[in-house]
């Protein structure tokens, strides 16, 4: 499994359509200050589901869209699209080429796909969390962020332990599972009391 091309439009400073393709191995991405060597890295994680603003270097959301330059008006949207390479199978998915895509729009709301499909986020989360880049994005390191890990609290690394090992999804899912259970048993009490005011 690799990463083969990211297609980004209408992403950070990269107003047009910009494709890059990408072959097995360590690719490098150089430029001067300021010239959107770091809006790459952060489209990867933004494509795979990160939703944290502050994690993208931004305030809000909304700051992923191309904000305008003097000579460009700002644009109205963001696209992403991320191809992988899956003819190992790493994701548990029957195509031998995975594409993850992902739109927001400036009033809000991100849609996300698969191979062109509609999906939910949980979807992609579900998808990639199997391959090891889970939903913690910890397959991406940051400059500074090997200081948060040596700094992170025993409960922080057995997160960081338990989403390379796969443990994570099933974790999340157990804690939706426990929140549906109680909002079962809520409604059970409420029929209860509802039947006994009504014998
Ligand atoms: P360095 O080598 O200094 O780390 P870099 O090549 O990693 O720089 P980036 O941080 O990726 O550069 O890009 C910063 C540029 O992206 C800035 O010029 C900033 O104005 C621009 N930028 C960020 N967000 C937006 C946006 N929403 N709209 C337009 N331009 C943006």
């Amino acid at each position: 499994m690799y990463v083969k091309s990211l297609t980004l439009k209408g992403f950070k400073s990269f107003a047009s359509a910009t494709h890059l393709r990408l072959e097995p191995g360590i690719t490098c991405i150089v430029g001067p200050n300021g010239s959107g060597k770091s809006n790459v890295v952060d489209a990867l994680a933004w494509v795979m589901g990160e939703q944290g603003a502050k994690s993208l270097r931004g305030g809000k959301m909304e700051d992923v869209i191309f904000a305008g330059t003097a000579g460009r008006a700002p644009l109205g949207r963001a696209e992403v699209a991320l191809t992988i390479d899956n003819t190992d199978g790493a994701l548990p998915i029957d195509y031998t080429e995975v594409t993850i895509a992902r739109t927001m729009f400036r009033n809000g709301g991100s849609d996300y796909s698969i191979n062109g499909t509609p999906c939910r986020l949980l979807d992609i989360q579900e998808l990639l969390s199997d391959s090891g880049i889970g939903r913690e994005m910890h397959v991406i390191v940051g400059q500074g962020q090997l200081d948060t890990v040596l700094r992170a609290t025993p409960e922080e690394r057995r997160g960081f332990i338990e989403e390379a090992a796969g443990v994570l999804k099933h974790r999340k899912r157990k804690e939706r599972a426990l929140r549906k259970l109680e909002t079962m048993e809520a409604n059970l009490t409420r029929v209860h009391d509802l039947t006994g005011e009504i014998r």
